[in-house]
């Protein structure tokens, strides 16, 4: 007698080991020693917390089993099992039986698992599909460096850069907030490639120039880090190996109407370039619907200082804020957010407000606590608000 049991896995060919799950699993199923992230099929309760929070949906794996794979067996995993035949000639156990009476249990168990992992994040209803995991570690895609520009200031305290690469006729379908795994070339301690890091496209869906198809990145130099210096330090017709896309929900609805509320800090711009670029060919010189802000240091080291104080303020209301002007009193985005509090209030009481928060995990703090002082000065619960927006595929944020 059989009793069909969903496990969940974490595909090691995606994983960057960031480790973002195991930091959020409420309670402790996650591990990982140096090679692979896994599941402890004996503690995961299945409560999906850890979907949302993965940048590359790695953790999204499902397999019907008649035992659970073991952590010693998922360790030594350079790729994941296929799904297997599973012997049914009993029911589901009542706990993981669906309530539709599905006549193929495997099927059944699967879809039940998926229909869980939708609950919590969700892209825009009327986002484009987004491609993921067409390359991956052992199947990556090689592009072209076309161009390696500096974008803050010789001598600001940070060397951000922007880089276009080519993929030569090759596809590589990605869209506005999604990003790309970079592999940074040799090996590691162990003789094997270099996990892949994520950058944000910073270009629009069909290029730096529309047509073109190329790919940019925005990206921060980070002292003795591989792969960052790696990209900072290419030249034009330099080669880099590419996985992705990744990411599935932090995308933008293409109804030209709806509204954006970006707010971020340093390189988490990357996606909102992308955003306004792609609003920017959509409704020409029309209203734009988009406010931003936008934190650094000081202009010398905010990327896109120069292209952005021309955007025209009707595509794009901005709000630059600087935590280090000389004579300045420091300003976060979320000081801004709070003296702009009549403005972020009525955008957040629109149904068809977006917003997304992008750039260091240290920003999303005081960006949530500025977000629920301003609702509740309207009367009402940010918690609520915040449930209902990102059910609704209109709260997402990408902090790293
Ligand atoms: C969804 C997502 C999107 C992202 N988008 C962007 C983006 O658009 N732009 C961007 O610039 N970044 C982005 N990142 C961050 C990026 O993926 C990398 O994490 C970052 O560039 C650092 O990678 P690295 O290989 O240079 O550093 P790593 O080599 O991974 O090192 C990380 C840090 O650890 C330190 N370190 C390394 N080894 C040691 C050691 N032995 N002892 C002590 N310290 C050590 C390094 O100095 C460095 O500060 C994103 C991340 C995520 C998850």
């Amino acid at each position: 007698m059989s009793h069909p049991l969903k496990q969940h896995l974490i595909d090691p060919e995606i994983c960057i080991r960031c480790h973002t799950c195991e930091n959020t699993c409420p309670i402790q199923a996650i591990e990982h020693n140096d090679d692979n992230v896994v599941v402890d099929a004996s503690k995961c309760n299945f409560c999906m917390d850890c979907i949302p929070v993965c940048p590359t949906g790695s953790i999204d794996e499902w397999r019907v089993v008649e035992a659970p794979y073991s952590l010693e067996e998922q360790y030594e995993w350079d790729e994941l099992p296929e799904q297997g035949d599973v012997t049914l000639d009993d029911a589901p156990s009542d706990e993981q039986s669906n309530d539709e009476g599905d006549a193929d249990p495997v099927a059944a168990l699967l879809a039940e698992a998926h229909k869980g992992a939708g609950g919590k994040a969700r892209a825009p209803a009327s986002a484009a599909k987004p491609t993921i995991n067409l390359y991956n570690l052992s199947n990556a895609v090689e592009a072209v460096v076309q161009g390696n520009y500096r974008l803050t200031a010789e001598g600001a305290d940070t060397d951000v850069r922007h880089i276009i690469l080519d993929f030569q006729g090759k596809p590589f379908p990605v869209l506005e907030g999604q990003s790309l795994g970079i592999i940074a070339p040799g090996t590691n301690e162990k003789g094997r490639p270099h996990l892949p890091r994520l950058y944000s496209a910073s270009s629009p869906r069909d290029g730096e120039r529309p047509g073109y198809h190329n790919v940019s990145l925005t990206v921060k130099r980070d002292e003795g880090g591989l792969c960052s210096n790696f990209l900072c330090d290419l030249k034009k017709g330099d080669k880099v190996d590419v996985t992705g896309p990744f990411g599935a929900t932090f995308l933008m609805p293409s109804d030209p109407a709806a509204r954006l509320l970006m707010i971020c800090t340093g390189t988490g711009s990357a996606p909102m370039r992308a955003f306004t670029m792609a609003r920017e060919r959509t409704v020409g010189a029309r209203e734009g619907g988009m406010v931003m802000f936008f934190g650094a240091r000081t202009p010398d080291s905010l990327p896109y200082f120069g292209p952005l104080k021309k955007m025209p303020e009707k595509l794009l209301h901005k709000h630059l804020v600087f935590s280090r002007e000389p004579d300045q009193p420091k300003e976060y985005v979320q000081d801004r957010m709070r003296a702009e509090e009549e403005l972020v209030a009525e955008m957040l009481q629109d149904p068809n407000t977006y917003i997304y928060i992008c750039g260091l995990k240290a920003m999303e703090q005081g960006v949530e606590e500025a977000l629920n002082n301003i609702t509740e000065s309207t009367g009402e619960s940010w918690q609520a608000l915040r449930d209902t927006m990102r059910e609704d595929g209109r709260y997402h944020v990408e902090t790293y």
